[in-house]
C-alpha cells in the first residue's frame, strides 16, 4: 500500500487505514513543498502532521501540532521581538531542532523523517517526496509569497493568480519514493488540496508517469463537497488553476492515473460526469469527524480497490 499525502485530511483518513490495515504494509509519499525555516530551524508541516497523527501524538482537534503543547518558546520569541504567526508548541520545537541539527550532520530528509518516525513509533514509512528543495509559491494580488505565508500569515484570504513550484524540475523524486510508486499494489490519494499538496508530488519529473503506468488500483478521495473545502484554500486554488472546485475538478485533475473517486453522497449527482472522465465514481459519507468515520471510510476504500482485510 503506498500513499500520496499532504498533512490534516491526508493524515485522518491515513490514521483509519492504519488502525483497519496490518501496520507494517504502507508508505506514505509526502509533500514538502510547504517546506519553511522558522527561526533557522527546517519545518516539514506536513511530514510533521502526518507523523504526529500516526504517532497517537497529534491534536486532533487543530488537526497539526501535538497535543497538550505549551508554547512558552514561542511566546519568548515573541517578546525578542521576533513574528510569530507560524505556531510552533515546545515539543514540536524539539522535532525541528532534531530535524535541523540531523540535516546540518549530513543526513538526507529521507534519513532524518525515518528516523522521527521509528523513534516516535510509527511503523508506516513515512517518505518526503524528495530531498532536494521545492517550494510552492502563491502569485498572490500582493505579489509572490510563500506558501506558509499566504496560508498561515494572511490566512488564504488573498487573490490567487498562479502557484508555482520552485525548483521542481531538477527536484528528484527521493529513491524509495520510486520504488514505493512503482511496487505498490494498492495506491490511496487521500483528501489533500489537489493543487498544492498532491500538486508538488505529481509534478516531480517522473511521478506521473510512474502513475500512469502503475498496475496498481488507484484511489483517490475527494477533499471538496459541495464546492467547498472542508477546511483551507483547495477550492479557491483549484479555481484559480482552471478547474471546477467540485469532484468532476478532482478527477479531471487525475483522470490520466486515476481509477476511483471516491466523493460525499451530498454531490451523487456529479457521478456521470466523473464517469464521463474515465474515472469509476463511488459515493459515501466523506466527512471524518470522530474516529469511527475515519475507520469507516478506510475499510470503504480499501473494500473498493479490492484490499483483502
Ligand atoms: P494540509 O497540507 O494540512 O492543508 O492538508 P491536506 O492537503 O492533506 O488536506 C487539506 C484538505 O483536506 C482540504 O482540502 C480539506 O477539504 C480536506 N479535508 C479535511 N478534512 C476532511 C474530511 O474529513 N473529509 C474530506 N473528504 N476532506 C477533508
Ligand atoms: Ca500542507
Amino acid at each position: 500500500m503506498t500513499a500520496l499525502a499532504g498533512g490534516v485530511g491526508g493524515s485522518k483518513l491515513l490514521t483509519g487505514l492504519r488502525h483497519v490495515m496490518h501496520p507494517e504494509t504502507g508508505a506514505v509519499v509526502v509533500n514538502t513543498a510547504d517546506d519553511e525555516k522558522f527561526y533557522g530551524l527546517h519545518v516539514s508541516p506536513d511530514i510533521d502532521t502526518i507523523i504526529y497523527q500516526m504517532a497517537g501524538i497529534g491534536d486532533e482537534a487543530k488537526g497539526w501540532g501535538i497535543k497538550d503543547d505549551t508554547f512558552n518558546a514561542l511566546e519568548m520569541l515573541s517578546r525578542l521581538g521576533l513574528e510569530t504567526w507560524f505556531k510552533i508548541g515546545d515539543r514540536d520545537f524539539a522535532t525541528h531542532l532534531y530535524r535541523t541539527m540531523r540535516l546540518n550532520e549530513g543526513a538526507s530528509l529521507t534519513q532524518v523523517t525515518a528516523e522521527l518516525a521509528e523513534k516516535l513509533g510509527v511503523s508506516w514509512r513515512i517518505l518526503p517526496m524528495s530531498d532536494d528543495p521545492v517550494k510552492t509559491i502563491v502569485e498572490t494580488e500582493i505579489g509572490p509569497l510563500p506558501f506558509q505565508t499566504y496560508f498561515v500569515k494572511y490566512r488564504y484570504s488573498l487573490k490567487v493568480h498562479d502557484i508555482r513550484f520552485q525548483g521542481i524540475e531538477k527536484a528528484k523524486p527521493g529513491k524509495e519514493v520510486i520504488t514505493a510508486l512503482s511496487s505498490a499494489e494498492y495506491l490511496i490519494i487521500p483528501p489533500s488540496n489537489p493543487v498544492v499538496s498532491i500538486g508538488p508530488i505529481l509534478t516531480l519529473p517522473g511521478v506521473r508517469d510512474l502513475l500512469r503506468n502503475s498496475n496498481a488500483t488507484i484511489l483517490a478521495v475527494s477533499p471538496i463537497i459541495r464546492g467547498h473545502a472542508l477546511r483551507g484554500p483547495a477550492a479557491e486554488l483549484m479555481k484559480s488553476m482552471g478547474y471546477e472546485p467540485s469532484p468532476v475538478g478532482v478527477a479531471d485533475m487525475y483522470h490520466d492515473f486515476l481509477d476511483i473517486l471516491v466523493f460525499d453522497t451530498a454531490d451523487e449527482e456529479m457521478a456521470k460526469d466523473v464517469k464521463a472522465l474515465g474515472v469509476k465514481p463511488l459515493t459515501t459519507r466523506t466527512i471524518m469527524e470522530s474516529f469511527e468515520d475515519r475507520v469507516r471510510l478506510a475499510a470503504f476504500c480499501l473494500k473498493a480497490i479490492g484490499y483483502r482485510l
